[in-house]
């Protein structure tokens, strides 16, 4: 994407999660102006807690930063090849989770915040977008989320004539660590694996004894439970981020840089506050555990995308509209934030009268990008439609020419050695792709 000529009309784009902040970053630094509208403070949603931008509402953990063999670590390695805001703010505000990259919630949020409001040419307004777009809004982001607001989704659903925009997602306690007894639990990565940002011995475990975790499952199952509300009735769950799985023991991950609070990964629920508070504290270590924050479930809401948006996420009933983040059937922040990117490149793209290619399938980009504007097979079965938000994975890439059958001494692989040797080939395929479509269309020089 090169040229001069540029559009004097800014891009709009609702909504400073992590899809919209990394949006505007991408406009603005082609040279196009952008406002940023966002709700928080003046309204805020069930989850969001600051006013601050890209605000996590739940774990503080990117997930792995293997590049090489995990299609979310690649996935961070294409979006820093990029530029990305969301990228850079997270590795500067890193907090040691083993192979994970977790980052301290409050400092990657204010560096976002920080960096967005000091763009010459950003300019952030703080107000909800209450209903479409005014029309003379020609080049509009929407990245609302999952929480989007009522009065945006009821204009969004009668526009596409789409009923169920809505499933339901899961929010996990924070425990302080201070009220964790240590003389039980201990530190311990998982596979005692280092990463890039920890030292093995990362998260706290609580052991529990095969009685103990029988008990547990019964108070879990007759704990009583919140009730839906009546909108909420007909929502189905996301399959991917069910409550509580079946571990003996309880891994907690550190959730600020300060190490004062740790997150009961895993522990989504929608037990009452005082049920959880009782059936939590029969974790062995957790017996007097404060709890900095209490699990939820929360209402969540997607587009039907394959059917409503083409492949660079304009709504088909009105292109003007363009469509970001989790809002597009992608799961995650990482991926929420990487469409974000691509749907910033070509906002861009049509604000300075350009075309940008779209990015090779081969990459994670390109793999999710494909997967929520046409990728899914929709069932025929009756009942809810089948396309559901989903995370990066090497499932969604197209398959390799040949896949690898022996390592680089010339001996033949076996077993788990060929899957790993293919998810390093996929990766290599895809920075590779990257970096000449970086290089073709974007003329921005490559990060090593
Ligand atoms: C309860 C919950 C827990 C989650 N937990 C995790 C997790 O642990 N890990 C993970 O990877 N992903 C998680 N997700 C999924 C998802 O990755 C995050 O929600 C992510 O923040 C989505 O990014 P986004 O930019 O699409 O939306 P958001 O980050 O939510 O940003 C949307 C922004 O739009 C604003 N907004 C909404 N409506 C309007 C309007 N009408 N006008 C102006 N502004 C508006 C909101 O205030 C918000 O700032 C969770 C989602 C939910 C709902």
């Amino acid at each position: 994407m090169t040229g001069t000529k540029s559009s004097s009309e800014p891009v709009h784009i609702i909504g400073a999660g992590l899809a919209g902040s990394e949006a505007a970053w991408q406009v603005a630094n082609t040279g196009v102006s952008v406002i940023l509208h966002e709700m928080r403070p003046q309204r805020m949603t069930d989850a969001h807690r600051t006013d601050g931008l890209a605000e996590l509402v739940c774990s503080n953990s990117f997930r792995s930063d293997d590049a090489a063999n995990n299609a979310v670590g690649l996935l961070h390695a294409e979006m820093r090849r990029l530029g990305s805001l969301i990228m850079r703010a997270a590795d500067a505000n890193q907090v040691p989770a083993g192979g994970a990259l977790a980052v301290d919630r409050d400092g990657f949020s204010a560096s976002v915040t920080a960096t967005l409001n000091e763009h010459p040419l950003i300019e952030i307004s703080r107000a909800e977008v209450d209903g479409l777009p005014p029309a003379d809004w020609r080049n509009v982001i929407v990245a609302t989320g999952p929480l989007t607001s009522a009065a945006l989704a009821d204009a969004i659903s009668e526009l596409t004539d789409e009923h169920a925009l809505a499933f339901f997602d899961a929010i996990a306690p924070i425990v302080h660590k201070d009220s964790i007894d240590m003389s039980v639990a201990w530190f311990q990565s998982r596979y005692d694996k280092v990463g890039p940002g920890g030292t093995g011995a990362d998260y706290i475990n609580c052991p529990m004894t095969k009685e103990q975790y029988d008990a547990f499952v019964d108070a879990l199952v007759t704990g009583e439970k919140t009730d839906f509300k009546q909108w909420e009735g007909n929502t189905p769950y996301f399959d991917g981020c069910l409550p509580v799985k079946a571990y003996a023991i309880v891994q907690l991950r550190q959730d600020n840089k300060l190490g004062t609070l740790y997150n009961m990964v895993g522990f989504q629920t929608k037990l009452k506050h005082g049920a959880q508070q009782r059936i939590f504290r029969t974790i062995p270590g957790l017996e007097n555990a404060e709890f900095a924050r209490l699990g939820g479930l929360h209402r969540n809401t997607f587009l039907n995308s394959p059917k409503l948006l083409d492949g660079q996420l304009r709504l088909r009933a009105q292109p003007r509209l363009r469509f970001a983040g989790q809002m597009t059937g992608c799961e995650g922040y990482v991926e929420s934030a990487s469409i974000g990117l691509i749907a910033g490149l070509y906002a861009a793209a049509d604000a300075r009268m350009q075309s940008l290619s779209p990015p090779p399938p081969t990459t994670a980009l390109g793999s999710l990008l494909g997967h929520i504007t046409g990728g899914h097979i929709e069932t025929i079965d009756a009942g809810p439609r089948s396309f559901q938000p989903m995370n990066v994975n090497f499932g969604l890439f197209p398959p390799l020419a040949s896949a690898p059958t022996k390592n680089a001494e010339g001996v033949r692989l076996r077993g788990n050695e060929k899957t790993v040797a293919r998810k390093q080939a996929l990766s290599a395929r895809a920075l590779t792709d990257l970096d000449r479509w970086i290089a073709d269309s974007l003329r921005i020089p490559a990060a090593a």
